[in-house]
């Protein structure tokens, strides 16, 4: 079964090129335009990995993440955080939120499916038995 991925993203835009990219590649796709409705379909389904814009309209990115790395039955689902500001500190603040990774925007696409499959990987070699 190929891996499944939910796209938090509320600019419309982005989230397109983002989609569109992962579909290329074959991944199961769920998109959520804020942190509400990434958190119910997480709960949902379990993503094999979340990609999370930190800028969102509500609760941000960091937040969501920081909710989801809490609860027992999605702490250990991998998540990179889509950012237009990685600044010094930012990485530091993402990390502690429980990021796994983190994709700069504007996407660049060899870099952005390759830190996916990188992400991906390191997750299900921990879960193997
Ligand atoms: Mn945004």
């Amino acid at each position: 079964m190929t891996a499944q991925v939910l796209v938090v993203e509320d600019t419309p835009a982005n989230m397109k090129l983002v989609c569109m990219l992962l579909d290329k590649q074959g991944y199961r796709v769920l998109q959520a335009e804020n942190a509400n409705d990434a958190i119910v379909l997480t709960q949902q389904h379990l993503p094999d990995l979340i990609l999370m814009d930190i800028q969102l309209p509500g609760i941000d990115g960091l937040t969501a993440t920081r909710l989801l790395k809490q609860a027992e039955a999605t702490r250990h689902i991998p998540i990179i955080a889509l950012t237009a500001f990685a600044m010094k500190g930012d990485e530091e603040k993402m990390i502690a939120a429980g990021c796994d990774g983190y994709i700069a925007k504007p996407i660049q696409y060899k870099n952005f499916l390759a830190e996916v499959e990188r992400i991906l990987a390191a997750s299900s070699q921990q879960e193997a038995p």
